[in-house]
């Protein structure tokens, strides 16, 4: 190894007498002494200068397929117990964002059961028509019941003359409910005691909107190497790394089993497949499963940092994707799917434009992973079938 005096004599700059200064150690630039900054304090304000689009409404009206108005006003570890509804926004505030930013209609997936949904049902769905649909959920807690199989297809039966438009099954299947509810082994996504659930979904032409797994790095170790460190760190519980918890692999692969068995079935996989890192094997699931179709709620973060991917798969399979957000009202503890002006704007964006590197959630900090997103500027053909077309078709409005 040579010195940096070495090399300067070695190219001739050193010799003969030839002086020249070289840096000295007592310079009146200190030597750089970092300090340590904490991760959440690292706010780092992109210096990048590129054009910026405001794209206030959509470009066409949008059916927003996965919100959630409602949900579980008691459940317990991570499994919703009572029929009874918690709701997150009045329709007032609601219809005032949608009309500013052209949102025809809201699904809210989580309506719950029994006299829950009937409520929601009549407070929502019928108080504003067209505006408002919504979908039930399995009563988990009768599980245990003998003919549990037929009692919960009738339930789908009484919820469609309810007024339900489809079926919301929450992670909770495959990563919460257990033989014994709350506690015992886990029950898996393909137990045939669900069986005539998911026949008579596809014989009341009541899509399934189905979450399973979740982001692929909740299943590794919440440390350093982890893209999704920050997050997981704030919320823990939404590790399934260890423990009793299947792989997102075998999640994915009991859906699968799932949708082959009820080929009548139309099965809208959440939040991309519930594999956004990985469009490869959603594209390859769609093309086995002619009644699989995805939502890409809560995922522009993973869509918009692949943006010629993305733009490529939405273009071939255009007419299995639906335009949803996760929207909650006053869900500002979670940025990116809190019900607001702006994080529809950012959907607009994403879809809507060309733009470069922006924040893919309105939050101080993104939430979901340090990256920013690219615009993939979809062709209007496309982007009625993604924002209204799709859902239109599947829930037959
Ligand atoms: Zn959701």
């Amino acid at each position: 190894m040579i010195n940096r005096r070495q090399w300067l004599y070695g190219i001739g700059l050193i010799g003969a007498g030839m002086k020249i200064a070289l840096p000295s150690t007592d310079s009146p630039h200190p030597k750089p002494n970092p300090t340590p900054l904490e991760l959440s304090q690292y706010e780092p304000k992109s210096m990048l200068q590129v054009h910026e689009s405001h794209i206030e409404r959509s470009k066409f009206p949008v059916i927003d397929f996965h919100t959630h108005i409602s949900f579980a006003a008691k459940s317990e570890r991570g499994v919703a117990l009572s029929p009874d509804r918690h709701y997150l926004g009045t329709p007032q505030e609601l219809l005032a964002v949608m009309d500013r930013k052209n949102i025809r209609t809201m699904i809210n997936l989580t309506g719950g059961y029994e006299k829950g949904l009937a409520d929601a049902v009549s407070k929502y769905d019928r108080a504003y028509p067209g505006r408002f649909l919504t979908l039930t959920e399995p009563s988990y807690s009768r599980l245990k019941e003998p003919n549990y199989p037929k009692l919960q297809a009738e339930a789908i039966e009484q919820a469609h003359r309810d007024g339900a438009r489809g079926l919301k099954i929450l992670k909770t299947l495959g990563l919460y409910l257990r033989e014994n509810i709350t506690s015992g082994t886990l029950v898996k996504i393909d137990d045939p005691r669900f069986d005539p659930m998911w026949d008579a979904c596809g014989q009341l032409n009541m899509p399934v909107a189905i979450h399973v797994s979740d982001p692929i790095a909740f299943f590794t170790p919440t440390d350093r190497f982890n893209e999704r460190y920050e997050e997981l760190n704030n919320h823990p519980d939404w590790s399934f790394y260890g423990g009793d918890f299947p792989s997102n692999a075998e999640l994915l692969a009991a859906r699968n089993r799932v949708m082959a068995r009820h080929p009548k079935t139309q099965f809208v996989t959440l939040h991309f497949g519930n594999f956004s890192e990985n469009l490869q094997n959603v594209a390859e699931n769609l093309d086995r499963y002619p009644n699989m179709w995805v939502d890409m709620a809560a995922r522009i973060g993973e869509l918009g940092r692949q943006p010629f991917t993305s733009r490529k798969f939405f273009d071939k399979y255009r007419d299995r994707i639906l335009f949803g957000t996760d929207a909650t009202p006053h869900g500002e503890e979670f940025p990116q799917q809190v019900f607001n002006d702006q994080l529809y704007e950012i959907y607009y964006r994403f879809l809507e434009t060309e733009d470069e590197y922006f924040d893919y959630a309105p939050a101080r900090i993104p939430p979901q992973g340090r990256w920013r997103i690219y615009g993939i500027n979809l062709p209007d053909t496309v982007l009625r079938k993604v924002y209204y077309d799709n859902a239109a078709r599947l829930l037959r409005v």
